[in-house]
């Protein structure tokens, strides 16, 4: 499940230098940001992934006790401070929402859970002069390419396998919402997030078509035991996909957290007429 919510600040776009990264990835571009870098990965038989690495102030961590998520200064932070890995589950998406380029893709598949832990090494590969063990926050936010709970079975191999090396490590899981998921497993330093985007259910229908989702309802009943709650994550097109009622009807504002993101603007959400979405501005950097 790609999450939206992304730097923008473009500052260099090359090539890799040496592609091959182990047996399982090569690298052949990437784009580095203020505060860090992504990465265009490719599978040993030709399909790309794209993989971030960034990372920001440890401030910024209690942006909701400082309501407010704004840098206070040009200091970026560094990985030692929060250190946010973005890995891809799948080359494409079967899910194809309306606002996301990865979706349109010629192909996809699954990756496996080795692929899925060939893109971590690699980026902490790439800053060998930090462990992240030695970070304040090291989370792996699963929301690049792909639906996680369609490669569930991989994904939780490649979450042991990362946990078992690095026990600090967060684990978030976006998903759209798969019907006959189980959550079970989602405790301690696992956290989900699901992916509303409109309160209005035809709406995000036509947003996400995917038969095999579950309504808004289904979502307002599951519990985990997480450390942290469950988030919504609400990438808006339109003023009118945001309901308090709704959302206060549906879900218990102990259990869930509301996080609003913009649309990462690409020639799927310009063709969509949707852009950016109606975010106006980002206050993080
Ligand atoms: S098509 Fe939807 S589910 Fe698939 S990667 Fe894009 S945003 Fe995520």
């Amino acid at each position: 499940m790609e999450d939206t919510q992304n730097t923008e600040v473009k500052t260099e776009e090359r090539r890799c230098t040496g592609s091959a990264l182990n047996d399982l990835l090569y690298c052949r571009n990437f784009k580095s940001f203020r505060n860090g870098i992504v990465y265009l990965l490719y599978t040993e038989d030709g399909y790309p992934i794209e993989t971030t690495d960034t990372f920001l102030p440890y401030y910024t961590k209690d942006a909701i006790g400082k309501k407010q998520n704004k840098l206070i200064s040009k200091d970026a932070g560094s990985r030692k401070e929060r250190w946010m890995i973005g890995v891809s589950v799948m080359s494409g998406c079967p899910v194809d929402c309306k606002f996301c380029a990865t979706g349109k893709l010629d192909k996809w598949r699954k990756l496996t859970a080795g692929e899925m832990v060939a893109q971590v090494k690699y980026i902490v590969e790439q800053n060998s002069n930090i462990s992240p063990l030695d970070s304040k926050e090291f989370k792996i936010n699963w929301t690049r390419m792909g639906e996680p709970f369609l490669n569930i079975t991989e994904v939780k191999k490649a979450i042991k396998v990362i946990s078992d090396k690095y026990p600090n490590t967060h684990h978030y899981i976006s998903t759209i919402g798969i019907k006959g998921a189980d959550y079970s497993w989602i405790e301690g330093n696992i956290t989900l997030q699901f992916s509303v985007h409109s309160f209005d259910e035809d709406y995000r229908n036509w947003l996400i078509p995917f038969k095999g989702k579950v309504k808004l309802e289904e979502m307002g009943i599951v519990e985990t035991a997480s450390n942290l709650k469950t988030t919504l994550n609400l990438t808006m097109v339109r003023k009118e996909d945001f309901s308090i009622t709704e959302m206060q009807r549906i879900f218990d504002k102990d259990k869930f957290f509301v996080k609003i993101s913009p649309i990462n603007e690409n020639d799927v959400s310009i063709a969509n007429e949707m852009g950016s979405g109606i975010i106006e501005q980002q206050n993080l950097i």
